[in-house]
């Protein structure tokens, strides 16, 4: 099929969506009870009946299974700890941790590595999945651990409120996101852990603080705990009104994106939003997503991206059109010629991020769980790596990616789907958060090679050895694949020491002089990034 016609079925696609109803919790794929909200008596702060959680408390014990397999969210990593565990409350939680001697707590397993995984208890918090409050003056959102980040987007969105800046990812667990200082593209904001006010966490003996601005590096090691520090049950975020703001949409080109990342070192703040799509196979054609405040006023779009996915599993899915519609794509998708399949997959990524006026909530762009489902079952596991540099190297860096490519160094055809480029500030960054000191420029990649074709990936390699040389001295993200194992999943010694590297001793170790005052007999020390 031309790429003419795929634009045709995609508009069709569309048009048919934007009557529709926002997407329900149920379309999301792992549904979790609609919360209602009722305001006391000061207007400005809206708080949440707690009945969700009382009947949870009441009829619902922990479930604790000894010798189960523990998966990450496409089977890259297994884990075998002794027991997994659910618990439903606090309370469930304190017992749990008080009666064992090693606990790795997880969310939904939406990481690219073994981090996650412990030898004892495994515990996942994704039972405590209630929003808890908005506070409208101070502009907080306080909310369990297991909320989806998209549920807490929408949750958030039906009260006028929106996250200054989310992951493009947004359907793992609020507390795994901040966990790993999970980001989209802001260098005003930051990453996910700058927005975080309070933390509420369950510590090793079995004792429930909560940590704030006051408790220095406590709270700091806290925002970007990588699950080391203990079990957070509660966060409280930063908020700010759903404005209206216009997303707009542009082509641009290799040499146009070392124009524009130069131009960052001197003024990162005029690249605030900004996100580009950059595919290897289309010899370098991008696109670049802006978000920007407006200074007059349309009448907002609905998210069409979000519309579409909802049509699709409401209507679509289960249905004799699912088939064809679903055949279709994929094989559009997995066409022998990349440069067609790697155009058919950028023309779907621009479908989602069309250009006008839109809440904040929905501009941000936000991979749809369609989106997520198609390129899972067509092109099956993948490697997801994600390399964040220094705006004062990136120039230099990225250039140096690109000229991988032309020397035919690495494959085009190894990416069809398109890296994701994108800008992050420090913020208000926890000790171990990415941009940790300075803004840094993000390259996501996503390697499909080593599950799906050759079990090794040249392609990979030459750019991970790039990334950890002098040229780029790039940190990695603790969601993703490992910058030393051939297959990501596996992290090792290596890539700890590396994080020591590239963070800065001396903020590694206050990371963990922190875990040692919370944590004194390393109960949650992961043995990569805190020894046990
Ligand atoms: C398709 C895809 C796209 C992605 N895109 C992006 C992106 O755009 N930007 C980005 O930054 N990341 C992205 N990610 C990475 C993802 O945001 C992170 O890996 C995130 O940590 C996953 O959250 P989770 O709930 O699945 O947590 P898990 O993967 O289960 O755990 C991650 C970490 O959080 C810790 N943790 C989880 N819950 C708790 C808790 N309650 N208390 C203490 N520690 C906890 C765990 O110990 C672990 O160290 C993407 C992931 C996928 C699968």
């Amino acid at each position: 099929m031309p790429p003419s016609s795929l634009l045709q079925s995609l508009l069709l696609l569309l048009a048919t969506t934007t009557t529709l109803l926002r997407t329900t919790d149920a379309a999301l794929g792992a549904p979790s009870a609609p919360v209602t909200a009722t305001l006391t008596e000061d207007p400005q702060v809206s708080f949440i009946t707690p009945q969700g959680a009382a009947f949870k408390q009441a009829t619902s014990p922990a479930t604790v299974t000894g010798g189960a397999e523990w998966h990450n969210w496409h089977d890259t990593v297994i884990c075998r700890p002794g027991f997994v565990a659910s618990p439903w409350t606090v309370e469930q939680v304190v017992e749990l941790v008080k009666t064992h001697p090693r606990v790795r707590v997880v969310g939904l397993g939406h990481s690219f590595n073994t981090l996650t995984c412990g030898k004892d208890l495994m515990m996942t918090t994704l039972q405590m999945d209630q929003v808890l409050g908005l506070d409208k003056l101070k502009h907080t959102v306080t909310t369990q651990a297991g909320v989806k980040t998209r549920n807490l987007i929408h949750w958030l969105r039906d009260r006028g409120f929106a996250l200054p800046t989310a992951p493009y990812y947004i359907d793992q667990s609020i507390a795994g996101a901040v966990a790993t200082s999970s980001h989209g593209s802001s260098v005003v904001f930051g990453s996910l852990s700058s927005l975080v006010k309070a933390i509420k966490i369950v510590l090793a003996d079995g004792s429930i603080r909560v940590l704030t601005e006051a408790d220095g590096d406590l709270f700091s090691a806290a925002k970007t705990s990588v699950g080391a520090l203990g079990v957070v049950v509660e966060l409280t975020l930063a908020v700010q009104p759903n404005e209206n703001v216009w997303r707009g949409l542009h082509h641009i080109d290799a040499q146009g994106i070392l124009a524009e990342i130069q131009k960052a070192e001197h003024n990162a703040l005029a690249f605030e939003r900004v996100h580009y799509w950059y595919s290897p196979p289309l010899k370098g054609a991008a696109v670049k997503t802006t978000v920007d405040d407006l200074s007059h006023k349309h009448e907002p779009l609905p998210n069409i991206g979000e519309a579409t996915s909802d049509f699709y599993y409401r209507t679509v899915a289960n249905s004799s059109l699912q088939l064809v519609l679903f055949r279709h794509i994929a094989q559009m998708m997995k066409d022998p010629n990349t440069h067609t399949a790697a155009t058919y997959v950028m023309l779907g990524h621009i479908a989602n991020i069309l250009p006008g006026t839109y809440k904040l909530s929905d501009a941000l762009p936000a991979q749809q769980v369609l989106e997520t489902d198609l390129l899972r079952s067509v092109y099956g596991k993948y490697d997801q790596y994600e390399f964040a540099v220094a705006l004062d190297k990136a120039h230099d860096c990225v250039k140096s990616l690109f000229e991988l490519f032309d020397r035919n160094v690495t494959n085009r055809d190894d990416f069809r789907v398109p890296f994701c480029l994108r800008y992050v500030g420090p913020g208000k960054e926890g000790l171990l958060g990415i941009s940790h000191g300075g803004t840094r420029f993000y390259l996501n990649m996503d390697n499909y090679d080593v599950y799906n074709r050759k079990g090794f990936s040249q392609s990979m390699q030459v750019i991970k050895d790039l990334m950890a040389s002098q040229t780029c001295e790039a940190r990695v993200h603790y969601g993703k694949a490992s910058i030393f194992s051939p297959m990501g999943g596996a992290w090792s010694t290596l890539d700890a020491r590396y994080v020591q590297d590239t963070v800065g001793y001396d903020v590694y170790a206050r990371f963990v002089a922190a875990a040692k005052t919370l944590d004194p007999a390393g109960k949650f020390a992961d043995g990569l990034l805190i020894p046990n």
